[in-house]
């Protein structure tokens, strides 16, 4: 990467006043980070002593770069965390789940004891077909409650599982159950999506054809279709649960036992599957849960993503259930069938805790806030965003429109490798549009040069994380070398392989994968800024851009741009557009063509694949598209 990397800081911030500021479990950002500091060791024990253990550990951290084990010695199974202690504490009749369908016209609610109930049939189910402590399972099913269960279920026993999103086809969940080596499959007749109905089980039958390594493909049969199953290698979800005992004993796990294997969004290439352990994750997910969401025990959490992404995993299931909240869980996509179906449920059920995704946002301003205004979002108090640098024009429109100027937006920057949240602004801290924010209590993140050293705020660079944490993965499943690449860059430390820039007050903002990063005329220019100045003009809805040779400049930058609803493509407006990126970015960072399109290529977590658009610019192979949304 060249020197000349510098990048515009935006100023500007919101201050709201939060009168609940001084309730938030650990206390504010300075002093919870100062007593991290202090002594590392005893901030995560203090933490991971809230939880129960069956047995505690002997030492805290054994770090052995790049190798780190946490809690080491202890025992303990994540779900007597996020059922038995809420059952035998007094959050038994307490609702853990409520689930909304596609349609919207279905609601099923459970309560933690109904939950735990469930788990331990369904545990006691799979123990039945021989599954055992160390198994590989893997999940392929629609967004429904039994698919918490099934999670559940897993680790109760032991199990790894590895969740596949129900909207991968055939090869994807082929090469995914062939690299892990799951022994059974757990699936639905269908799913749901926008209406129709999609052929889950199908799907598997294609993709396990060439999978020896599957004994047994359970079926979850929600519809009337009737899906005949073959006897020997597949059996009725309820059947076997029907068949099985109420009480299911927990195993003990090893802190330091595999919990699950999943894959990466595969933004940037072929996706690795993430190894993440019991122990660690544990603590980390419950952590973060309660301190960056400031969750109480009156919250309705609802975070839009799907199981099969690390957000679900983390967010949706472990971490809220481990502090016990009550979860909302929704089949629902936010276009169907209108832009107001979210709005409606956050009125409907009074959700409080909203997370979702830049995506989503970017495509509700598409729309207008007419949609959101039809509905009551006062029940709010907290909204969060992932997977994606959250654009200052996005964010305003997030904190004006849905959390009626008063939530504070909690932009969270992590990634299935890491497990949880790693840079996030808190609450009742002041935030800055364009900024992900600080290093959570716990983390040491830092913007360094490829040496490891320090650069200047201001100065773009590579973020990283210095220290080890609870919740950090492992291992790349079947491939430690690629495991060990993360730690061999940039001074040995984390490198997320993202590009960031931090300003006087070390707040942090991602402005690019280190991929994506495009040179023109030596300067380094991140993806991020430039979308957000596009982003930022009325007409845009969203923006991608690339990097295209140059014999003058090195590279020149390519603009491809969605349109909001009400506008039309013409050369006056690509030149409106060029013209002020240049006044807010100058010359360098301009584009020097811009395409409409109707829309961009994401994955299937909704983050835009710039390699695509990359590949197809140059007639180049895109590489491994097996997650492009189509
Ligand atoms: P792959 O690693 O397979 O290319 P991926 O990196 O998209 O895919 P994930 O682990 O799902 O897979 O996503 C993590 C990445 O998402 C981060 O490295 C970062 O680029 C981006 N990201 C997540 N949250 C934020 C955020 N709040 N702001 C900016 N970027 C974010
Ligand atoms: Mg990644």
């Amino acid at each position: 990467m060249s020197e000349n990397f510098d990048v515009k800081l935006d100023n500007k911030s919101h201050l709201p006043e939060y009168s609940y500021i001084d309730n938030t479990w650990m206390g504010r950002y300075e002093p919870a980070y100062r007593r991290f500091l202090d002594d590392p060791e005893r901030f995560w024990s203090e933490i991971a002593h809230e939880l129960d253990w069956i047995k505690p550990w002997d030492k805290v951290l054994e770090w052995n770069h790049p190798y780190a084990k946490w809690f080491t010695g202890a025992k303990l199974n994540i779900t007597c965390n996020c059922l038995d202690r809420h059952v035998l504490g007094d959050r038994r009749n307490k609702v853990a789940l409520i689930w909304r369908a596609e349609n919207d016209l279905e609601e099923r609610v459970m309560t933690y004891r109904q939950l735990h109930t469930q788990v331990m049939r369904f545990a006691n189910a799979l123990k039945n077909l021989g599954v055992k402590k160390g198994d590989k399972v893997c999940l392929y099913m629609p967004f429904v409650p039994e698919h918490v269960v099934a999670i559940l279920g897993c680790a109760r026993i032991g199990a790894v599982h590895t969740i596949v999103y129900g909207g991968f086809g055939a090869d994807a969940l082929n090469s995914r159950i062939r690299d892990s080596k799951a022994k059974i499959v757990i699936t639905a007749d269908v799913s749901y999506r926008r209406g129709k109905a999609i052929m889950l089980k199908s799907i598997v039958d294609e993709a396990i054809t060439n999978a020896p390594s599957v004994e047994k493909v359970i079926v979850l049969r929600r519809s009337n279709l009737n899906v005949e199953l073959i006897q020997e290698k597949e059996v009725d979800f309820y059947e076997i649960m029907e068949q099985a005992e109420n009480y299911c004993e927990p195993e003990e796990m090893d802190s330091e036992d595999p919990l699950f294997i999943l894959y990466t969004s595969g933004t940037t290439g072929t996706p690795k599957g993430v190894v993440h352990t019991c122990g660690g994750y544990m603590v980390g997910t419950y952590y973060t849960t309660k301190y960056v969401f400031d969750m109480r025990d009156t919250d309705v959490h609802w975070c839009t993503a799907d199981p099969g992404w690390i957000t679900g995993h983390s967010y949706i299931v472990y971490g809220p259930l481990a502090t016990g909240a009550t979860v909302l869980i929704s089949e629902t996509v936010p276009d169907y069938p209108d832009p107001g179906i979210w709005w409606k449920i956050i009125e409907d059920i009074g959700v409080t805790i909203f997370y979702t995704a830049p995506t989503s946002i970017r495509m509700f301003m598409k729309y207008g806030e007419e949609w959101a205004k039809k509905y009551n979002l006062d029940s709010l108090r907290v909204l969060g965003s992932v997977g994606e640098p959250l654009n200052p024009e996005a964010f305003e429109w997030y904190y004006r429109n849905i959390g009626k100027s008063k939530c504070p937006i909690i932009d969270t920057w992590w990634q299935t490798e890491t497990g949880m949240h790693m840079i996030a602004t808190l609450v009742g801290e002041k935030m800055k549009p364009g900024f992900a924010g600080k290093p959570i209590p716990g983390i040491i993140a830092d913007v360094v040069d490829k040496d490891g050293n320090p650069v200047e705020p201001g100065i773009g660079g590579i973020l990283v994380i210095k220290t080890p944490w609870p919740s950090m993965m492992r291992t790349i499943h079947n491939n430690d070398e690629r495991y060990r690449q993360y730690w061999s860059g940039a001074g040995g430390y984390y490198t997320a392989g993202d590009l960031a820039v931090k300003d006087e007050e070390g707040y942090i903002m991602i402005i690019g994968r280190a991929d994506d990063v495009i040179i023109v005329a030596g300067h380094n220019i991140g993806t991020a800024e430039v979308e957000s100045a596009l982003v930022a003009q009325e007409p845009v809805a969203e923006a991608a851009v690339i990097g295209k040779p140059d014999v003058l400049k090195g590279q020149s930058i390519k603009a491809f741009v969605t349109l909001r609803v009400g506008y039309e493509p013409g050369e006056q407006l690509k030149n409106d557009l060029i013209y002020n990126v240049r006044m807010s970015l100058g010359p360098i960072a301009m584009p020097s063509e811009i395409e409409f399109v109707d829309t961009l290529p994401k994955t299937r977590s909704g983050k835009i694949m710039r390699r695509v658009l990359k590949a197809k610019e140059m007639g180049l192979d895109p590489g491994d598209i097996s997650t492009l949304d189509e």
